[in-house]
């Protein structure tokens, strides 16, 4: 899980939320009545302020079908008024992997304690061979348990990614001397494509603790 960006709002779903709250005929707030334009648009609005990746166990998700589920964080069951806002959307991939459910489709409406809004969130989380924790007990059970993000199949993802990226360290500089800038630089250029790699917060984290052991 990473930080959420603000990103850009989509003024058609702004308009529509506003329309919902006057009352305004054949407006209500259920997505199936809203235009399937204004629905790619929020989709892809979504992908592109996430780098492409799931707000919370951070595969890859696209705007299309069923590469994008659309999550409130405030489920509609509990804050119907934010069904169209757009601060309480999150991009979430379709939470199958195999006979498992994670993500969205693992939580339904259960509230959720962790915010991937909210940075002194994210700086609670850890990552140790692939699994995810969080220093604080409510957080790390959303974490473990509502969203389901240490089943197997994620955190051996996890890990993988980790290496792959050590590995790419180790091709440029072979004796594993790294200075803190190389990793910096390496970071800032994948950070500032499009697409994210999958699972890029693993790799975050693993830099930012390794910046702390050196300081
Ligand atoms: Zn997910």
């Amino acid at each position: 899980m990473r930080l959420l960006e603000h990103g850009a709002r989509v003024p058609e779903l702004d308009e529509h939320q506003a329309a919902v709250r006057r009352g305004a005929d054949g407006c209500s707030p259920d997505w199936d009545d809203l235009p399937s334009e204004t629905k790619a648009a929020v989709q892809s609005a979504l992908v592109q302020r996430q780098g492409g990746l799931c707000a919370y166990c951070m595969r890859r998700i696209r705007a299309s079908g069923e590469g994008i589920r659309i999550e409130h964080y405030e489920a509609r069951s509990h804050a119907p008024d934010l069904c169209f806002e757009w601060t309480n959307l999150l991009g979430v991939c379709h939470g199958r992997l195999q006979q498992e459910r994670t993500c969205d489709a693992r939580r339904g409406n259960r509230p959720l304690s962790i915010d991937p809004r909210r940075e002194e969130h994210i700086a609670k989380i850890r990552y140790n061979r692939g699994r995810i924790s969080a220093s604080e007990d409510a957080l790390h059970r959303d974490l473990d348990e509502t969203l389901g993000l240490n089943v197997a199949t994620l955190c051996r993802n996890r890990e993988d990614a980790l290496r792959g990226f050590l590995e790419s360290l180790e091709k440029q500089k072979p004796d594993r001397t790294w200075p803190a800038d190389f990793i910096r630089r390496k970071l800032a250029h994948l950070a500032s494509r499009a697409e994210l790699p999958e699972y890029f917060g693993v790799v975050e984290y693993w830099a930012r603790k390794r910046d702390d052991r050196r300081r």
